[in-house]
């Protein structure tokens, strides 16, 4: 790995791609403060799903198998290409692997060179968290107060930092099926100034509850929440549910709620609308966020962000953190490209090393 500033780079170095390894991205994301870098990754995801029909769109590239899945979630707007390489194995935990790992790449549409490599395992917790926080601010009740967390892993602190910075909730009260999972969220929410409440059921979770987080992992069709468990008003913010046969809610709180998705066409078959008709309605967010369609209209409506993550979050994240890196700091370069003297003397490069 070469020590090489991206500004100090000729223009033949565009061979060198500026990478973002974890302990960087942990860095990059310290200097800014957590709160203060996913208020400002919400804010690109927000300005991109407002300019949403200028992207190439298309569901994610899902390579499934008995025990997860692994998926390629790319996207291009006219100056920019990004991808994401993302698996979800909900084994993984119990065997001390994350159920979710990732890395993405950003292009330049005019050469097709990569400009940045990084990886997006936290970013992926960050940009899940800006997203869901994002569109809590169109649809969680005026004034909610309180959020039920059911699934305590990975995601969970995200989600909570997320919506205190957006949407300025700082009580919650805590549910997982393992209580070490619990153990481990109060610890570090309580750190992070959080009023917490520990339950020992989804039932007690929920009760009090505005929005209500689930972010569980299970490869099945779960219920991690029943329909006498949602009373009138509520913002469900559904994370869990994002591939074919994994779902968490019961399929009557989707008849009563107004959903509102990222990319319908990827949605109905991934996230908790594929246990509905093919043709149930839906609304898309990126219009509610252009102010074309309505969001909550009332206190009584239950509102449901079906989430399953959509490419275009992602290339929002890489964006923003090429910005956030363009004065060279917390990033390497990467010899990654062959940069020949001649561009079609690549042969002569490789025997002139020999
Ligand atoms: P994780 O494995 O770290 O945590 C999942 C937690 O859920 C575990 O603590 C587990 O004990 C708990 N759990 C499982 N079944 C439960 C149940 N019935 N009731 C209560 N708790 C239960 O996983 P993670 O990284 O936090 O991801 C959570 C989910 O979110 C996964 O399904 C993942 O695929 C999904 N996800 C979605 C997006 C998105 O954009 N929508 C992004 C990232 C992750």
């Amino acid at each position: 790995m070469m020590a090489v500033k991206p500004s100090t780079l000729k223009p033949s170095a565009l061979a060198y791609v500026p990478f973002v390894s974890v302990e960087n991205m942990m860095k990059l994301v310290h200097a800014h403060g957590v709160e203060a870098f996913i208020t400002g990754l919400a804010a690109v995801i927000e300005e991109d799903f407002k300019r949403w029909p200028e992207f190439d769109k298309t569901p994610r590239v899902a390579s499934h198998s008995r025990d997860g899945v692994i998926e390629l979630m790319p996207t291009a707007d006219a100056e920019n290409y990004g991808f994401k390489y993302v698996n979800g194995h909900p084994k993984n935990m119990r065997e001390g692997y994350q159920t979710v790992t990732a890395f993405g790449v950003l292009s330049s549409v005019a050469n097709g060179y990569p400009i940045l490599l990084t990886e997006m395992t936290l970013l992926t917790a960050l940009r899940t968290a800006a997203t869901s926080a994002l569109v809590g601010k169109y649809l969680a009740p005026k004034g909610a107060e309180v959020m039920a967390m059911i699934g305590n892993g990975a995601q969970c602190e995200f989600q909570a930092m997320a919506f205190r910075a957006l949407c300025g909730i700082n009580r919650l009260r805590l549910y997982d099926v393992d209580p070490a999972a619990t153990d481990k969220a109060e610890r570090n929410l309580l750190a992070q100034g959080f009023e917490v409440v520990r339950c020992t059921s989804p039932e007690a979770a929920v009760e009090g509850a505005q929005v209500i987080t689930t972010c569980t992992a299970d490869k099945q069709y779960a219920t991690i929440l029943t329909d006498n468990m949602v009373g009138a008003g509520v913002h469900i913010n559904a994370i869990g549910g994002d591939c074919p046969g994994k779902t968490e809610l019961h399929r009557d709180i989707l008849l009563r709620s107004d959903i509102f998705v990222e990319y319908p066409e990827q949605t109905r078959i991934e996230g908790e609308i594929q246990q509905l008709e093919p043709d149930h309605p839906v609304t898309e967010l990126w219009q509610v966020m252009r102010g074309e369609v309505a969001g909550r209209r009332d206190a009584k409506q239950i509102t449901l962000f079906d989430s399953v993550g959509f490419a275009i979050e992602d290339f929002s994240a890489l964006c923003y953190v090429h910005g956030l890196i363009a004065d060279g700091q917390f990033c390497e370069m990467l010899d990654l490209l062959a940069d020949p003297d001649d561009p079609r003397d690549l042969f002569g490069m490789l025997t002139r090393a020999a």
